[in-house]
C-alpha cells in the first residue's frame, strides 16, 4: 500500500473551509488506497485528516517526538502505528524516508519548514518523490508569488517549478500523484 506523508496545520482555530478540506483529503486518501504518514497529532488539520482516514477505513501512521506526546498530550493515540521518537530530527527523518510522496495542506511555520525541507532536498537530488501543495482557497497564492520573485531575481532557477505541483483541488492533487514520473532538473546551478 503506498504511503503519503501529509504536512499540515496544528491549529484548530483556522476557518471551517480548511477543516472541511482536510477531512475530504483524509477520505480521498483512504479511498485511493494511500496510508497516511504524518506528525501524529490530534490537533488542528492534522487530527482532521487522521480521523477522516480512519473513518473511511484507511491506515494511519503517526510519528511524534516523546516530548510532544508527553508534555503537550497532543498525540492521536488511535493511530494504527504510533512511532515515538526521541528527537524532532528523528521524527522528520522517518516522515521523510518511509513514504512515497508528500502532500502539503495549509499550515503555519511547522508546515512551511517541512515543505521547504523536502523541496530543498529534492532540489539537491536526495529524493525524487512527488511534492504536492494543496492550494485550498488560494491559501498558498502569496507563497507562489514569492517563489516567482525568487525565479525573477535569479535566487532560484525557474526549472525548480517542476519540483513541486500546486494543486487547485484534491482531484488535481490525486491525478498528479497517480501520474507522477520523476524528472531530473539537473544541477542546482
Ligand atoms: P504548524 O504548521 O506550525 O501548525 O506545524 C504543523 C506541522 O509541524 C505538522 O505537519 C507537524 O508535523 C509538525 N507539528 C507542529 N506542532 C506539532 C504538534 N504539537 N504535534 C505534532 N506535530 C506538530
Amino acid at each position: 500500500m503506498p504511503t503519503l506523508t501529509v504536512y499540515c496545520s496544528s491549529s484548530s482555530r483556522v476557518d471551517a473551509v480548511f477543516h472541511a478540506e482536510a477531512e475530504a483529503v483524509g477520505a480521498r486518501m483512504a479511498e485511493a488506497g494511500y496510508s497516511l504518514m504524518y506528525g501524529g497529532g490530534d490537533i488542528g488539520l492534522m487530527g482532521r485528516v487522521a480521523r477522516a482516514v480512519h473513518a473511511h477505513g484507511g491506515h494511519v501512521i503517526g510519528v511524534i517526538p516523546e516530548a510532544l506526546r508527553e508534555v503537550e498530550g497532543v498525540a492521536y493515540e488511535a493511530c494504527d502505528e504510533l512511532i515515538i521518537t526521541q528527537t524532532m530530527q528523528e521524527r522528520k527523518s522517518i516522515l521523510f524516508t518511509r513514504t512515497d510522496g508528500f502532500l502539503v495542506l495549509p499550515g503555519g511555520f511547522g508546515t512551511l519548514e517541512e515543505f521547504l525541507e523536502v523541496l530543498t532536498l529534492k532540489q539537491l537530488h536526495y529524493h525524487d518523490l512527488p511534492i504536492v501543495v494543496l492550494n485550498t482557497n488560494g491559501f498558498y497564492d502569496p507563497m507562489v508569488t514569492f517563489f516567482e520573485h525568487l525565479y525573477a531575481t535569479r535566487f532560484a532557477r525557474p526549472n525548480c517549478r517542476s519540483l513541486y505541483h500546486v494543486a487547485a483541488s484534491i482531484e488535481d492533487a490525486m491525478a498528479y500523484l497517480a501520474a507522477y514520473q520523476p524528472i531530473n532538473v539537473g544541477q542546482k546551478w
